[in-house]
C-alpha cells in the first residue's frame, strides 16, 4: 500500500497526530493508499506557510504567476494516464468518465490562464477632479474544501482563479479521494512553485475542514459539497466574516414538453441522470414530463437505460461503475424504497450488489417522495407526469435547490418562460442540466449556494477585493476649514 504525506510549506510531512487513514478502491473495497489524518495543528501550520508566502506571491508579476500555472498545466498533461487511473481507483469513476474529468480539468485551467490578463480595474469619472480608479487585489489565504465526486476538476476550479489572482491556498480534499489533490501538489513542487503558495492538508471534515473555516488567518473559504455542510460552514465562517463561495447540492429538473424531440430528450435524460452513476451536482435528478408524451418518453428511456453496460471501471466500455461508498449506496436505496412505499412504480433497477446500484427508473413520482424531495446522489430517475406547462414550472421550482435545469421544447415562448421563471444558476434549452463550460459562470441559487466558479472574471471576482483608488492632482480645497472665517 502506497503511503502519502501532506504538502505544507513546500515540504512533505506527516500529521502531528501520527494517524493515517486508508483510501479504498470503491470497486473492490481494497485499501490502495494511506494518507495522514490531519488535525487542527496541521491546518494551522499550513495556514502560517500560506500567509508567509502570500505577499511575495501577490507582488509577483501576473506573467510570472501565469508561468507557474502554465508549467503545471503542461506537466499535468504529461501525467494524463497516471491521473486518469488515480481517479478510477480513488473515486470508482468508469475510465471513460475519468478521461472526461481529466480533459475538463485541463480545459478549465487553460481557460482561466487565458482569461487572467483580461481581468483588471477601471477608471471612474470623478465629481471632484481627482484621478479615480479601481484595482483588483487578492484577498490572502484561501481555504478550499472539496468533495469526492470530481476530485481533480473541483480542485482546479478553485486553485486556478485563486492562485492566478495572487492568493495562496490551503486545500482540503475529501478523505474518500485525497490522492488527486496530493498529485497536484507534486506537480506544483516539480515546477518549483514558491513554497507555501499551495498546501494540501488531508483530514476529516469535522476536524481539519472545521479548523480551516475557523482559522482567523484564512480570509476566504471556497467550498464545494453538501448543502448541510455548506450551511454549517457559512455559520462558522460568519464568525470571522470570511468571504465565501459555496457550491452546494442540487435537485435539477429536466422538463420535457409535448413538442419535444423525444429521441433527443431521452438520450439527454439517460446521460444527464446516469453519467457518473448520478453522482454529479448538476445531474438531472427530477424528470418532469408533460402528460401527452409521458408514455412514449418512459418506453424510450427504459429501453436506453436497459442497454447501459455495468462493469469493471477500468474497462473502457463500462458506463456504470460503483457508488463511492457503502453509506451512499444504502442512502440511495433508502430513498428508492421510501419512494416506492409512497406509491412510486419501480420500472427498472432498484437493486444493488456491493457498491454497484442498478440504473433505476421510478414512474408515478410526486414531490413528496424522498427521491424528489431530497437530493438523490445515485443512478435513480424519478419521472413526474404533469397536466400542463405551468405545473411543470411550479414543480421545477418546488425544491430548496436551484443549481441547473433543462427543458426540451421547440416552442420559443415556452423556452423563454422556462429561462426566466426557473429559479437556478443556469438553464439549458434542448439540453439536460448536466452542462458545463469553462467560459461560462457556474453556481447556484437558493440552497445550492452562492458565488460563481469558472467564466473568467466571474470566478476572479470571488478571489479579489475591488479597491477604490483616488489621486489628487492639485492641492485640494476643504470648504470646511474656512467656515470659521465667515463673519
Ligand atoms: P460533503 O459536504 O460531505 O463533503 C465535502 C467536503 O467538506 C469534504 O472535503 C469534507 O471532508 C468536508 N467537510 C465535511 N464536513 C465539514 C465541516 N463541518 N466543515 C468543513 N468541512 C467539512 O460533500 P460530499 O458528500 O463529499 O459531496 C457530495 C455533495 O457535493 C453533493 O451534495 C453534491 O451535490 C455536492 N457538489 C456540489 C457541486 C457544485 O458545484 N455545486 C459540485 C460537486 C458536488
Amino acid at each position: 500500500m502506497e503511503k502519502y504525506k501532506m504538502y505544507i510549506g513546500g515540504e512533505w510531512v506527516d500529521s502531528v497526530s501520527g494517524e493515517m487513514r486508508e483510501v479504498l478502491y470503491p470497486s473492490t473495497q481494497e485499501a490502495l493508499w494511506e494518507v495522514p489524518d490531519g488535525v487542527e495543528e496541521d491546518v494551522d501550520r499550513a495556514v502560517e506557510a500560506a500567509l508567509k508566502a502570500w505577499e511575495p506571491w501577490a507582488m509577483l508579476r501576473l506573467t510570472r504567476r501565469i508561468h507557474y500555472l502554465r508549467a503545471a498545466l503542461e506537466l499535468l498533461e504529461d501525467k494524463k494516464e497516471e491521473m486518469v487511473e488515480i481517479m478510477v481507483k480513488e473515486g470508482g469513476h468508469p475510465i471513460s468518465l475519468a478521461r472526461w474529468f481529466f480533459e475538463g480539468a485541463l480545459g478549465r485551467l487553460r481557460a482561466t490562464i487565458e482569461a487572467a490578463p483580461g481581468f483588471y480595474g477601471e477608471t471612474i469619472p470623478s465629481t471632484t477632479g481627482r484621478f479615480s480608479c479601481t484595482i483588483k487585489q487578492p484577498i490572502g489565504v484561501v481555504g478550499a474544501i472539496v468533495p469526492w465526486n470530481a476530485p481533480l476538476t473541483q480542485a482546479i476550479n478553485k486553485i486556478a482563479p485563486a492562485l492566478v489572482t495572487g492568493n495562496t491556498m490551503v486545500l482540503k480534499p475529501s478523505m474518500e479521494t485525497p490522492i488527486s489533490a496530493l498529485e497536484i501538489a507534486k506537480v506544483f513542487e516539480a515546477v518549483e512553485l514558491p513554497k507555501g503558495v499551495f498546501n494540501v492538508v488531508t483530514g476529516s471534515g469535522l476536524v481539519a475542514g472545521k479548523r480551516i473555516v475557523e482559522n482567523p488567518k484564512v480570509s476566504k473559504i471556497s467550498f464545494t459539497g453538501d448543502t448541510a455542510t455548506g450551511r454549517d460552514i457559512a455559520e462558522r465562517a460568519g464568525r470571522t466574516l470570511k468571504k465565501l463561495t459555496l457550491e452546494l447540492g442540487g435537485s435539477d429538473p429536466l422538463i420535457v414538453c409535448e413538442d419535444a424531440n423525444i429521441d433527443w430528450a431521452t438520450d439527454a435524460a439517460v446521460y444527464g441522470r446516469f453519467y457518473h452513476q448520478g453522482q454529479i451536482c448538476i445531474s438531472s435528478k427530477r424528470i418532469i414530463l408533460l402528460e401527452r408524451i409521458a408514455e412514449e418518453f418512459k418506453e424510450k428511456m427504459l429501453e436506453k437505460t436497459r442497454r447501459l453496460k455495468i462493469g469493471d471501471p477500468m474497462d473502457p466500455k463500462t458506463q456504470i461503475g460503483p457508488l463511492i461508498n457503502k453509506q451512499q449506496t444504502e442512502k440511495v436505496h433508502q430513498q428508492v424504497k421510501g419512494s416506492i412505499n409512497m406509491g412510486a412504480k419501480l420500472l427498472c433497477g432498484g437493486r444493488y450488489e456491493k457498491l454497484v446500484y442498478e440504473p433505476t427508473i421510478l414512474g408515478d413520482c410526486t414531490m413528496e417522495m424522498p427521491c424528489c424531495r431530497e437530493e438523490c446522489f445515485g443512478p435513480v430517475a424519478p419521472l413526474i407526469t404533469v397536466p400542463d406547462f405551468d405545473t411543470a414550472i411550479e414543480i421545477a421550482n418546488d425544491t430548496i435547490h436551484g443549481l441547473s435545469g433543462g427543458i426540451f421544447t421547440q416552442d420559443l415562448s415556452k423556452a423563454m418562460k422556462a429561462i426566466t421563471r426557473i429559479q437556478s444558476g443556469s438553464i439549458h434549452v434542448n439540453e439536460c442540466s448536466l452542462h458545463i463550460d469553462p467560459f461560462a459562470p457556474f453556481g447556484g441559487v437558493k440552497a445550492s449556494g452562492m458565488g460563481k466558479e469558472l467564466g473568467g472574471h466571474y470566478a476572479f471576482e470571488e478571489y479579489t477585493n475591488t479597491k477604490w483608488v483616488t489621486i489628487n492632482i492639485e492641492q485640494a480645497s476643504y470648504p470646511f476649514l474656512r467656515l470659521g472665517d465667515k463673519t
